[in-house]
């Protein structure tokens, strides 16, 4: 029976196809198929807290098409289901299970792989239901990244079944015309709406405050000047002061580069010295193009 089993009923919907590890053996990147034959990336990597963050796709491709991501040059195929999101973390876990020398478990989720996630909500959703009733990774540990769906934002606001769920909306620029271009997805007054979705979103969830970060890849000469800064500063002080998270831009076969170290650090500095709460994005898994925004799948990566 046992036999049969393995042979016929498929216990998990992605099969591996390749596995990178880094050099600092901090971060893996896999490559899986899909039963339809389709290929995502999955990444897991150390987080601050010493244990595991899993980085899931919720898409094969992505619609978006930011200029600066690589998953954007894919064009969109079509949404995972909830178990091929689910499965990606089962993937990892049976992963660590037999690398016995690796003691860490699974402590984070974030939905910053391939794909829009708020694009794909329902399954989104079904996932992360999932997630609650099977595994023992809370509310405040997954992360749900937005290229800044306005209509599904206003949706979550409306719907009592979504989960109180870390949201990270990518702002990348507070310059309309800047972010126009770096975004098509974006429009004239993206800005305005999202500074009012924001406003309604603490007035409905004052708790949750802590639970919005908006995301900012640092392009050097686009988006990272003393102009960039000021618009941003402005904008922080009229959503509320929500928390700026400041991530390196890793993606290597683009037009745009990394800031300048001295120009990332004037601009942070700019930041903090106008009270702004702002991190820094650790980059890890470059060298395996596992970071953010370098998911891509290339028939040279197989
Ligand atoms: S940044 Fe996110 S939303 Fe934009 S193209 Fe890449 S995967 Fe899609």
């Amino acid at each position: 029976m046992r036999e049969m089993l393995e042979k016929h009923l498929l216990w998990i919907s992605l099969r591996e196809v390749r596995i990178f590890e880094s050099i600092k053996k901090d971060t893996f990147k896999a490559v899986v198929e899909t039963e339809d034959g389709k290929c995502i990336e999955t990444v897991l990597m150390k987080n601050a807290r010493g244990q595991f963050t899993v980085c899931v796709s919720s898409q094969v491709g992505c619609a978006m098409a930011c200029t600066f991501c690589a998953t954007g040059t894919m064009g969109f195929t079509r949404n995972l289901t909830s178990d091929e999101i689910v499965d990606q973390v089962r993937f990892w876990n049976i992963f660590l299970a037999k690398r016995k020398e690796i003691k860490e478990r699974i402590s984070n989720i974030v939905f910053m792989g391939m794909g829009e996630p708020l694009a794909n909500y329902e399954n989104v959703k079904e996932s992360l239901r999932l997630f609650f009733a099977y595994t023992d990774i809370g509310i405040t540990r997954i992360t749900v990244s937005t290229v800044g769906l306005l209509p599904m934002l206003r949706k979550i606001l409306d719907d009592e079944t979504w989960p109180a769920v870390r949201l990270a909306v990518s702002l990348h620029s507070a310059d309309g015309d800047t972010r126009r271009r770096m975004m098509p997805s974006s429009y004239a007054s993206f800005l305005d709406d999202l500074a009012e979705w924001t406003a309604r979103y603490f007035q409905k969830f004052e708790s949750r405050r802590r639970h919005l970060t908006f995301e900012y890849v640092m392009l050097s000469k686009i988006n990272d000047t003393e102009s960039h800064a000021e618009a941003l500063i402005a904008f922080a002080y009229r959503v509320g002061n929500v928390r700026i998270n400041l991530i390196p831009y890793n993606f290597t076969g683009s037009v745009y580069r990394d800031s300048l170290p001295g120009d990332f650090m004037r601009f942070q500095k700019q930041l903090e010295d106008a009270g702004i709460t702002v991190t820094r994005r650790k980059t890890m898994g470059d060298d395996i193009s596992a970071a953010c925004g370098q998911l891509v799948v290339e028939k040279t990566t197989l």
